[in-house]
């Protein structure tokens, strides 16, 4: 089996799943434990078979149900140095590293690249390689070589599509949170992840799910319609197949080839 699941997305919480044959790696652990739990047993899992925790970064809605989730499984925490210390919690035997490095998980290579987002330690992921890979790429601000080189490899992608400029610069946000939002170390806009989709369509990208879309700046259709029609202009809208995760819903596990 090898499939990707996005549990939730957005800036409430964030919690996906990879799994590769034994390999069952959860991919950031916001909301609460409950719901993830409940997420697993939908696939027939539960805390106790999850061998890794990954985090991208030190931000609540990617850590918050880390210290009870910690108590209900065995699974190894896997983050950046970065990222370690500023958790609310110690484990024994954490999987540190820097952000850049790979990592082998299981039966699974992992590469890493640091992101420009605003929170030190702050890194994005690719699980396995050629068939059946994946780029996890959230909370970016900007896409940078080493994180497009990191997507570049993979058949399969879930990228920030954050909000819509427009709504975002008309909305109710205070100043400095659109100033912040907007910057190369806030959140890709869906024109941003647009362009990058499109690029990555001539690289062979097969699949595409959209997240961290914002509740407030952003609605799924505009998100979704942004990538469709870059990828038009450059004639792929029939080669890549493209949805976007909901927050606190969980989606349809996506068959990873
Ligand atoms: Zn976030
Ligand atoms: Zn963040």
């Amino acid at each position: 089996m090898n499939c990707f699941c996005s549990f939730t997305s957005g800036s409430k919480g964030n919690s996906a799943i990879y799994i590769k044959d034994n390999t069952r790696i959860l991919i950031d652990a916001g909301t609460n434990t409950k719901y993830i739990t409940s997420c697993l047993k939908e696939l027939g899992l539960t805390a106790k078979d999850l061998t890794h925790i990954v985090l991208t970064h030190a931000h609540r809605d990617h850590i918050s149900a880390l210290p009870v989730l910690l108590k209900h499984t065995d699974a190894r925490l896997v983050c950046s140095e970065g990222t370690y210390q500023q958790l609310p919690v110690r484990v024994d035997e954490p999987i540190l590293f820097w952000e850049g490095e790979s990592l082998t998980l299981g039966d699974v290579e992992v590469k890493t690249a640091p992101t420009p987002h605003d929170c030190f330690g702050s890194c994005c992921y690719s699980f396995g390689e050629g068939e059946g890979s994946l780029a996890y790429c959230t909370d970016l601000g900007k896409v940078t070589p080493e994180i497009f080189e990191l997507m570049r490899r993979c058949r399969n992608l879930f990228i920030e599509s954050n909000h819509d400029v427009e709504m975002l610069r008309n909305g109710p946000y205070p100043y400095y949170l659109k100033q912040r939002v907007l910057s190369n170390s806030g959140h890709l806009s869906n024109k941003d992840c647009a362009n990058i989709v499109s690029r990555l369509a001539i690289e062979g990208v097969e699949k595409v799910m959209l997240g961290h879309l914002s509740e407030t700046n952003n609605l799924p259709r505009l998100a979704i319609g942004e990538s469709y029609q870059a990828l038009g202009r450059m004639g792929a809208d029939s080669d890549v197949l493209l949805g976007a995760a909901a927050a606190r819903q969980m989606q349809a596990p996506m068959e990873l080839r």
